[in-house]
């Protein structure tokens, strides 16, 4: 075949394939315009899916007569000039060919009147043949209405799901278009029924508890933070998170905007759930709706037809701002639930009187050099020092609390009784406790006087240079002793306190291919963090007290002291919790007290 410069309507019509896959694409231009437009209440209806007819309606600026042609034309737009403008982009639409790319599939009317003016336009197109603009009565603002969508391109039709599919992806574009636009008024239509009306809303917050509704859970956590995330440039991260006892399994819940556009961005997805790890079962979700707000040069809307994604200038720098916010938020709120009455004994003032301590760790005269507050016994939990106190006979508690079967922690607190696992709560605490060390880099590690070996595949020894590297920040020493074997000279005291063979702390994280896979390479920082989170995990693990150990008085005083003040205490670093509560209104019903 000859080589031939295509004609513009088949031109319009590739660009529409990508511009308007389905009719929801159609309402997302067409509601965007809206928005540009400055309108204050914006009405969708549709027939059919959307298929056979689809209006929106707004009451904003209006098109100008002499103008309506353009507005169905190819490549006009009245909103950038130059290309730089597309650094500073402030509107929805920039490219100009949403309306000619819809025209050129369907027949779209457009009716506007413009602000303060006395008279209305309408102008037709009928599948890319442009009318005449004739006068016509009509309210200000702006309506188009597309019908008969695709009814020209029969191999796009057959995409389409059914009616109901499609209306409920146009739901969606609405819905988010309301998320992030509280002030304007939405509705939507659809075959004569009301699905959405929505007032105006004073703010984002409440736009999303009206939209989320039950969903988002009890008493939603609301984000409001600023922070610099490259220099001279902020961002703003808002919205709203839930609880993580309102977490789901599905992630259909989760919305992110920027600059008040809805994209996909996985990576910020995972910084948000990264944040909640180790407040539920893994496999949860949170629901949430999540603001941010940038400087318009330190995103590209440009990477995709649609606009769903975005490219940003420092990745990096906007996945930690979202995770810090989250993180931080969650923890506010954990921390001020469980500031409750320390129960219990006190604990002992010099450690001792739990028992003998048989503290021999190189550990504790320099921990305590430095920082002499804390009494040893204090320290146990923490695992700074010494050994974990002997198993002794135990006392049925003389304080207000029970140990069981040497694994539950029993006490009231609050109304409820309370059933602590302790292995649980102590591996949290733990976790804690070793991850603030590992980021402030004051994990201390025992020389061991002989030097433990331990067996290795040689595609281990190959990387040996950077796994020195990542075990140094766990104040783990290695050294290649061998063909397939390598040597521990380093181990951090805790772990040797609770007498973990270093040998075999170090072959079982070399097992884990996978996780060493990602700590080494993974390009990212968040991927390389929660590897690293996954090694602490392991470590916090091996350190705790497990079920089955006996307790001292002292020792459990401090472990439920620690969980007032450790960060997300309800939950071990698996995500399981910590302590289950049962009201004892409940316990006095059953004793037929009430
Ligand atoms: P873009 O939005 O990228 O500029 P469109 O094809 O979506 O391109 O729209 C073309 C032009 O038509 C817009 O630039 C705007 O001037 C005008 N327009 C479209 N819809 C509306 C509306 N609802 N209210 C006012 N003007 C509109
Ligand atoms: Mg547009």
């Amino acid at each position: 075949m000859a080589i031939r410069v295509l004609s513009q309507s088949l031109v319009n019509q590739i660009a529409a394939g990508e511009v308007v896959e389905r009719p929801a694409s159609a309402a997302k231009e067409l509601i965007e315009n809206s928005l540009d437009a400055d309108a204050g209440r914006i009405d969708v209806r549709i027939e059919g899916g959307g298929r056979e007819r689809l209006q929106v309606v707004d009451d904003g600026v209006g098109i100008a007569p002499a103008d309506l042609p353009l507005a169905l034309a190819p490549h006009a737009t009245s909103k950038i000039e130059r290309f730089e403008d597309l650094n500073q982009l402030a509107s929805f639409g920039f490219r100009g060919e949403a309306i000619s790319a819809i025209a050129s599939v369907a027949h779209v009317t457009i009716a506007s009147r413009q602000r303060a003016s006395s008279e209305a336009w309408r102008i037709e197109s009928r599948f890319g043949e442009v009318g005449e603009a004739r006068p016509t009565g009509a309210p200000e603002g702006t309506a188009v209405e597309v019908c008969g969508l695709f009814n020209n391109v029969p191999a796009r039709r057959k995409f389409l799901r059914s009616d109901s599919a499609e209306a409920a992806r146009i739901t969606e574009v609405v819905l988010n278009a309301a998320l992030a636009h509280p002030r304007v008024a939405f509705r939507l239509e659809s075959a004569g029924r009301k699905v959405i009306d929505l007032a105006p809303s004073p703010g984002r917050a409440q736009r999303a508890a009206e939209v989320f509704g039950e969903s988002l859970g009890e008493r939603p956590i609301l984000l409001e933070r600023s922070a610099e995330f490259e220099e001279g440039h902020h961002a703003s991260v808002g919205g709203l998170i839930c609880r993580p006892s309102s977490m789901r399994a599905v992630s259909r819940l989760q919305r992110i905007f920027v600059n008040g556009r809805p994209i996909v961005d996985r990576s910020l997805i995972h910084a948000v759930r990264e944040a909640y790890r180790g407040l539920a079962e893994p496999s949860m979700q949170p629901v949430f709706i999540l603001f941010l707000d940038v400087d318009p040069g330190c995103v590209d809307v440009n990477v995709h037809p649609q606009k769903s994604e975005v490219r940003w200038r420092q990745p990096s720098a906007m996945h930690r701002i979202v995770h810090r916010t989250v993180l931080e938020a969650l923890r506010a709120e954990d921390l001020a639930v469980s500031g409750v009455s320390l129960l219990g004994a006190p604990p002992a003032s010099d450690g001792q009187s739990g028992g003998a301590w048989r503290g021999n760790i190189v550990a504790r005269g320099t921990e305590f050099q430095r920082d002499p507050a804390p009494s040893a016994a204090h320290a146990w939990v923490h695992g700074l020092v010494g050994e974990a106190p002997p198993l002794m006979p135990t006392p049925s508690a003389g304080g207000r609390f029970l140990q069981i079967d040497d694994t539950w922690i029993i006490f009231s607190e609050g109304g409820d009784l309370v059933i602590v696992d302790q292995h649980a709560l102590h591996e949290r605490i733990m976790f804690e406790e070793i991850r603030a060390r590992v980021t402030s880099g004051d994990l201390l590690s025992q020389q061991l006087l002989v030097p433990a070996t331990c067996e290795v595949p040689p595609e281990a020894l190959a990387r040996l240079d950077d796994l020195r590297v990542l075990f140094a920040r766990l104040g783990i020493e290695l050294a290649a002793s061998g063909p397939r074997s390598l040597s521990i000279h380093a181990f951090p005291g805790f772990l040797a306190a609770r007498r973990v063979d270093p040998a075999a702390f170090v072959a079982k994280v070399l097992a884990s291919d996978e996780l060493l896979q990602t700590a080494l390479t993974a390009s990212d920082a968040e991927s390389k963090e929660s590897a690293l989170a996954e090694v602490l995990d392991m470590m916090a693990c091996k350190a705790a007290v497990k079920g089955g150990d006996r307790l001292s008085p002292e020792e459990i005083a401090q472990l439920l002291e620690a969980r007032n003040s450790t960060a997300r205490s309800t939950n071990c670093p698996h995500g399981r919790p910590t302590s289950v509560r049962i009201p004892i209104a409940d316990i006095e019903r059953r004793f037929g007290r009430r």
